[in-house]
């Protein structure tokens, strides 16, 4: 079965697990996405995680609801570790303004390879990376269920993810001296 961008964002919304597959662009440029799993192993935390029985160039998962709505550290490594030459990952997650109206943000994580291998050690990375997290979480939400501080608008969670992935591109690229870049969409998950 074949879904649609606004379909991944209403199972991020209304699923309690996560969702993983792949995408692809159709003739009309849109973008068509196909689950192949749905997340069964339990971490400490309870929850369900996907995980993708092989490894494609275009992948996407869910962040359920009452989860984190952005990139996790390892979300944001995963693509430079990948084999093939080009990787683009997708996260879809939920996040909710003051007055409870829900949005779907959609982070594009994209790497294009330059080094052949990437052996690189990550700890600093991992350690900056974990800190400009920490710093967005802080600073936009109340509480782990996502809901924004303050924010009314579309064009202020827009805003602030936008600064966010631009921070987290600019680390990983300064680092690792790779084609590597996040991108964000958000729109009303209803
Ligand atoms: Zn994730």
């Amino acid at each position: 079965m074949v879904y649609n961008k606004k379909d991944i964002g209403i199972l991020s919304l209304s699923r309690p697990d996560e969702y993983c597959g792949y995408f692809i662009k159709n003739t009309q440029k849109t973008t068509e996405y196909y689950i192949t799993n749905k997340g069964y192993i339990q971490t400490k935390s309870g929850r369900k995680v996907c995980s993708l029985k092989r490894k494609y160039v275009k992948e996407f998962h869910t962040h359920p609801k009452n989860t984190l709505f952005y990139p996790s550290v390892k979300d944001l490594l995963q693509p430079l570790k990948h084999i093939n030459n080009m990787q683009y990952s997708q996260i879809f997650g939920t996040v909710y303004n003051a007055q409870n109206k829900s949005y779907t943000v959609r982070w594009t994580l994209s790497h294009i390879k330059k080094k052949k291998k990437f052996t690189q050690n990550t700890d600093n990375l991992q350690k900056d990376l974990r800190e400009e997290l920490k710093k967005f979480y802080r600073l936009t939400l109340s509480k782990k269920t996502g809901l924004y501080k303050g924010y009314q608008m579309k064009k202020d969670i827009n805003k602030n993810c936008s600064k966010l992935a631009n921070n987290l591109s600019k680390l990983i690229r300064n680092a690792t001296k790779e084609n590597y870049t996040v991108n964000v969409n958000v729109w009303p998950s209803m």
